[in-house]
This record gives C-alpha cells, sequence and structure tokens, in this order.
C-alpha cells in the first residue's frame, strides 16, 4: 500500500503533493455556502430558496445577445466541424465579431459582461452547434487569460490583456505536462528569473493544451527556483502563473492531438525553451500560481456543467422523438418498458442538470454566497449524469445509435449523432479536474469542520501524544454538535408545506443531510488520519451530497417555475418529483455502500492485478498497442527539433 512517504521515485512524495494542493486551498468561508450545510448536517433551504433572483440589466443584456448568437448559430454547422476535425476559421472570426470572445470580459474592457447564467446558456448553445465550439469558447474564457487577469491582474495587466482577448485573441490555460496530471507537485516547466529581477526564462514542456495551436495567449504555470532578489532579499519561488505571447521566440507547438471525441479542438504540445517572459507578466506573486488556477475554477467549473444541460436537453429531444417513430414488436419503441425507463430518466435527469446548472450559475452571479463546493458539485454530478444519459440515448437508438450521422445520411436516414455526444462528453469526466480528483477535493471541504474540530485528530503525520490531546478538544466538539444530528424539519410532517407535494422531498433531504453528516462523523472515528486513503468511502460521501444538491435544486426551481411560468409549473413538479424519486434509489444504495462493500477485498485484490499475479488471465489476445515507445515520452526541456504547427486563425 502507498503510504505518506512513499512514491518518491517521481519527484515529489505523497505527502509533498499533498502539501502543495493544501497550501492552494482557499481556506476562508466568508460567505454561507449551501453544499457545505449540506454535509454538516445543517440543510438550509433559505439559502436557495425562493430561486435567486438575476439583475434585470443582466437578463436584458443576455436575452438580446442570447438572441443574436442564435441566428448565428443556426449558419454554422456542426456536420462540417466534425467532418474536417476542425472549426472553420471563418466561423471564429464571425465568433470573434459577435464578442464571443469577450462574452464574461467585463465591458469596460470591451467585453459583453454578461454573466455566469448567460455565459453557460450561450455555451450550450454554441456546444449544441458541435461540442468543440464549447470547449474551445470555455478554455479561452472559464480558464484562458480573460479569467485569472481578470482576478488577479494588475490595472495595466487588465488594460493590456482584456480588451484583446475580448476582439478575439484566443487564449489557453497551460498546467498539465506529460508527466504531471492531476498532481500538480511534480511540476517541471521552470521559470528561472534574470539577473536584473526584468523577466523569467521559460523552459519545459506543456501537454494537451486546448487551443494551444491557435492560441495568440497563454497562461502558463511554471515553477521559480527559489532565488535572491536584486536587493539581496531572499524569495521562495514556486508555482507561478505567467501570460505569454505565443509569438515569443523558442515557443514550439510540436503536434497537434486527436482525441476519442471534440474532433474539433485545437490542442497541442507546447515546448517552451529559453523563452523570454518579461516579469510584468506575472500574475500575482511568485508561488501563487497554483492558487490562481484552482481560484479561476471555482466558478470556471460552471462552463462544463452548462454544456452538459445542452446535451441532456438534445438527448431528451431525439428520445421522444425516436422513441414515437420507431415501432417493434407492435408499439412505439418508447411503449415497451425497459425503453420508457430510460426515457423517463432522461427527461428527470435533464430537468435536474438545468436546475443544478442555473441554481449554481445565478447563486454566483448573486455573489452572496459561497458556491465553491456547488460548482464543484455540479462539475462532478453533470458530467457523470450526461454521461449515463448519452449512453441511454445510443441504447434507445438501438444500431442507430451506434451509427455516425454521416453514414445514416448516406444511406438516407435522419443525420443523428448519438454516438458523437457519447464520444464528446466522455473527456469532461477527465479533464478540469478528473471525477476522482474532484471527489477529492469535495470531500476535503466536507470534512472540513470535522477536520478543523479535531486538529491533528485528523493528522497522519500527527505524534499519539498530539492525537490524544486533540480528541480530548474534539469530543467537545462533538458532545455539543451530535446531538444537533438526531432531529430536524426533516422528521415533521408539515414542514416545507408551501412546496405542495416536492415537500416529502426536501423532508428527505434533510434528514438525509443530518444522517450524511452523523455518518461521516462515524467514518472520521474509525479511521481517523487514514480517512484520506478511504477513497471509496469518502467518494460515496460526495456523491450523496452531489444528488441532495440536486434534488433541492429541482424543488427549488420547480417551486419557482410554478410561480413564474405556470403553463409549466405542474410539469415542472412532476419532473422534479420523478427526479427525487430516482436520486433517493441512488442515495439510499450509497447509503448501504458505506459499511456494507467490497473495497477491503477490492483494493488487496487490485494489490495483487498490479503485482503480476494474474498476469496468466490476459494471455490469448494480441497486444494491439502500436509501436515499441514508452508509455510517456521524454519532456525533457530543450529546442524542438520540430517544425512547430502553430497557427494564426486570422
Ligand atoms: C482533450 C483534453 C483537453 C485538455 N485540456 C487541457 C488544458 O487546456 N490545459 C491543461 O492544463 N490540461 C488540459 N488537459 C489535461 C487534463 O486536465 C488532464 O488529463 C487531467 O488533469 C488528468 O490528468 P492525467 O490525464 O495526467 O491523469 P493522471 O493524473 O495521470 O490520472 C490518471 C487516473 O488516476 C486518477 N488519479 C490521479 N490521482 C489520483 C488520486 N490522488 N486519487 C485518486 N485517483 C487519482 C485520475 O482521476 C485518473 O483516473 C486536457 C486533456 C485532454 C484529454
Amino acid at each position: 500500500m502507498t503510504s505518506a512517504t512513499e512514491n518518491k521515485n517521481s519527484g515529489a512524495t505523497a505527502a509533498e503533493a499533498r502539501a502543495v494542493a493544501e497550501a492552494a486551498r482557499e481556506t476562508e468561508w466568508t460567505r454561507p455556502s449551501f453544499a457545505k450545510g449540506l454535509y454538516l448536517g445543517n440543510f438550509d433551504l433559505g439559502l436557495i430558496h425562493p430561486w435567486p433572483q438575476a439583475r434585470d440589466a443582466d437578463v436584458e443584456r443576455g436575452e438580446a445577445f442570447m438572441a443574436k448568437l442564435r441566428e448565428f448559430c443556426t449558419t454554422m454547422s456542426g456536420r462540417v466541424i466534425e467532418r474536417e476535425a476542425r472549426i472553420p476559421d471563418e466561423y471564429l472570426a464571425s465568433l470573434a465579431e459577435l464578442g464571443v470572445f469577450g462574452m464574461k470580459i467585463p465591458r469596460e474592457y470591451g467585453g459583453l459582461g454578461l454573466s455566469l447564467v448567460y455565459y453557460g446558456r450561450a455555451l450550450a448553445l454554441l456546444g449544441s452547434v458541435h461540442p468543440s465550439l464549447g470547449a474551445l469558447i470555455s478554455a479561452h474564457q472559464s480558464i484562458g487569460v480573460p479569467e485569472p487577469v481578470k482576478v488577479f491582474g494588475t490595472p495595466e495587466q487588465k488594460q493590456e490583456y482584456l480588451p484583446r482577448c475580448a476582439r478575439g485573441a484566443i487564449t489557453a490555460f497551460l498546467l498539465t505536462e506529460p508527466d504531471v496530471g492531476s498532481d500538480p507537485a511534480r511540476m517541471g516547466c521552470t521559470a528561472t528569473p534574470s539577473d536584473d529581477g526584468e523577466s523569467y526564462l521559460l523552459d519545459g514542456v506543456k501537454l494537451w493544451t486546448t487551443n494551444g495551436v491557435i492560441a495568440e495567449l497563454v497562461v502558463v504555470m511554471a515553477v521559480v527556483p527559489a532565488h535572491a532578489n536584486p536587493d539581496g532579499t531572499q524569495e521562495k519561488g514556486g508555482i507561478t502563473a505567467f501570460v505569454v505571447e505565443m509569438d515569443s521566440p523558442g515557443i514550439t507547438v510540436e503536434n497537434r492531438n486527436a482525441f476519442m471525441g471534440l474532433r474539433g479542438i485545437e490542442n497541442g504540445v507546447t515546448r517552451f525553451h529559453q523563452v523570454r517572459v518579461p516579469a510584468a507578466n506575472r500574475l500575482g506573486r511568485e508561488g501563487q500560481g497554483l492558487k490562481i488556477a484552482l481560484t479561476t475554477l471555482n466558478t470556471g467549473r460552471l462552463s462544463i456543467p452548462g454544456l452538459c444541460v445542452a446535451a441532456g436537453k438534445w438527448s431528451l429531444k431525439i428520445a421522444r422523438e425516436w422513441s414515437n417513430a420507431r415501432t417493434q414488436w407492435g408499439r412505439p419503441v418508447g411503449k415497451h418498458e425497459a425503453v420508457a425507463k430510460k426515457i423517463a430518466f432522461i427527461a428527470a435527469t435533464t430537468f435536474a442538470l438545468e436546475a443544478v446548472f442555473e441554481l449554481s450559475a445565478e447563486m454566483a452571479d448573486a455573489g452572496q454566497k459561497d458556491v465553491r463546493i456547488e460548482a464543484a458539485l455540479a462539475k462532478l454530478w453533470s458530467t457523470e449524469l450526461s454521461c449515463l444519459v448519452a449512453d441511454e440515448l445510443v441504447q434507445i437508438r438501438g444500431g442507430r445509435g451506434f451509427e455516425t450521422a454521416e453514414s445514416l445520411e448516406a444511406r438516407g436516414e435522419r443525420a443523428v449523432a448519438a454516438e458523437q455526444l457519447l464520444r464528446d462528453l466522455r473527456i469532461n469526466r477527465i479533464f478540469e479536474g478528473s471525477s476522482e480528483i474532484m471527489r477529492l477535493l469535495i470531500a476535503r471541504e466536507a470534512v472540513d469542520a470535522h477536520l478543523a474540530a479535531a486538529g491533528e485528530l485528523a493528522s497522519v503525520d500527527a505524534t499519539l501524544q498530539e492525537k490524544a490531546r486533540a480528541a480530548v478538544g474534539a469530543s467537545g466538539f462533538y458532545a455539543k454538535w451530535l446531538p444537533k444530528l438526531v432531529a430536524g424539519a426533516g422528521l415533521d410532517p408539515r414542514s416545507y408545506s408551501e412546496f405542495g407535494r416536492l415537500a416529502k422531498q426536501l423532508r428527505y433531504v434533510e434528514r438525509a443531510s443530518r444522517k450524511l453528516a452523523r455518518q461521516t462523523f462515524y467514518g472520521m472515528g474509525r479511521w481517523q488520519g487514514k480517512l484520506e486513503y478511504k477513497q471509496a468511502f469518502l467518494g460515496r460521501i460526495v456523491d450523496i451530497g452531489a444528488e441532495l444538491f440536486a434534488m433541492a435544486a429541482c424543488c427549488s426551481r420547480a417551486e419557482m417555475l410554478l410561480r413564474t411560468a405556470p403553463e409549466q409549473g405542474a410539469a415542472a413538479y412532476e419532473l422534479a418529483e420523478a427526479y427525487c424519486e430516482q436520486a433517493r434509489l441512488r442515495v439510499d444504495d450509497y447509503f448501504e455502500k458505506l459499511w456494507r462493500n467490497t473495497d477491503d477485498a477490492d483494493r488487496e485484490l487490485s494489490a495483487n492485478v498490479l503485482a503480476g499475479d494474474y498476469a496468466w488471465l490476459e494471455a490469448g489476445v494480441l497486444d494491439q498497442s502500436e509501436g515499441t515507445g514508452p508509455w510517456i515520452a521524454d519532456a525533457s526541456p530543450g529546442a524542438s527539433s520540430k517544425e512547430s504547427v502553430h497557427r494564426k486563425y486570422r
């Protein structure tokens, strides 16, 4: 088993990796957080109900832009992008003209200043033309240059970059390296300060740089070594963020990467060899890079849930139309119960996908609540659920679900790209924080109150004495806290009566929230500091909270729709109730599996697999991996012998 001090071969120990992640964590909670409360048994419905009200000016501006964007989107063809594996330059030029590259940039810098809600809706619309468009705009605006500059840039940096970005300078965010994926502690890219302190020399290789092939500007994360300032003072250095001009000498884009989906993205391998970057291009302080990246992602993470809403809506439409049109065994396939259940799942989940995205984005826009956990939950849950939706759609379409749109059309049928949806959605569970990493990140916040209370009790490295001392303090905390988890509004049949038939769903959420906190406490008690290694247990804790959040979002949204759009209100109640009933079965199952599971046995079995004990089971098939290259290409810095594939789109 990996211990806290193993894994030295790769340059950083597990403890160092944790320390880097921990140092970058935002620890302050100055505003209330609905989702954090859910994990602590404190279901505070008032934080999400009534549904947050958008500002009139935001709605007016957003609707006017959406109308223009919708019109333009009908002139683009997702089929062309898929066929050519590239977004035509004229699409990009027109999108720039429409202001799409500056949707989230404040108007004072030439952007459209859209709210997060409208930004997400615009992404959904663009993504429904082709998901590569959504990926391009999201990589540029949610994590590329505009967002970190807006939040961390100096006034000069804002003046310099934001208007350029708004006009259409495409940007990218470069964190990942061949040897550095989820764990940035081992970052190999370096930024060495010059003696006069005027510039840095950038060296290293960045992998999977979305937009990197056509970007004009990029944000690069690199390690600044500890050094002395020109005035003799010492700097610790650390991971630091820089804005880099892509036409700087020494940059090569070595490859345009191709993937299972998102065929139109301009994703590359970007090599930096002695690239001179002015110190004025540094974002924030030295050592602040990871914090900048993580803070950027706090709300940046809402882009992908926005794109998942589009996937749900399209799946629902195709499922409805096809299940009515296709008749087998004497009835439309939608009338066979096995298919009907899939349609019900797609419909209920689509309602929930929209509720979760819109609620999180509205709360982020309103600014009074802390939505860090909501955004992370939205990213994790939306990407997982939308993949299930797409998979069910493929199944409902039968053989046609597996056939490409091109082929369907060639033989005279409607060109429905269900298989493409499945391929395009898959990456959402991997990038901008893989599902496994999102669960760890959310679990870290979810048990934060426990850790804060228990102190050294929860630290693996604490001495026995420290743990014993902490346990005494912690028992005082738990003595006060645990009784609060025994009873609550969920036990009173009159609670939440203003929600009508959804009241019982909210009572369930309240009861389940307290149960969730109790179970987390039992996990703490049982494993103490080792809890962080119980990823399966923590994963279920996180997933329960995600479902409870989605259920609450559905109820709040249905109530809002009943008030504001009565013609949809009754149907919204049906969909919200359906989602809650389906989610409850999953939640009950997660609770059950917290303590009845095969986790220990699976860990052991997996260790045996890794040790090669069952290699005999692999016999009888060909090893189809082509070539004889290493698992991971040598990423040592240095000049590239390859021709750069970097190109200008305009
Ligand atoms: C199409 C595409 C676009 C991308 N765009 C960008 C971009 O624009 N900028 C950028 O910087 N990066 C980008 N990436 C990189 C992406 O963010 C990474 O792939 C992702 O962070 C995961 O890193 P990895 O692939 O190295 O997986 P690894 O970190 O090697 O992980 C492998 C597996 O192990 C799991 N795992 C790792 N650590 C743990 C742990 N501690 N506990 C539990 N499970 C763990 C992971 O979840 C995963 O399942 C892109 C990738 C792709 C494929």
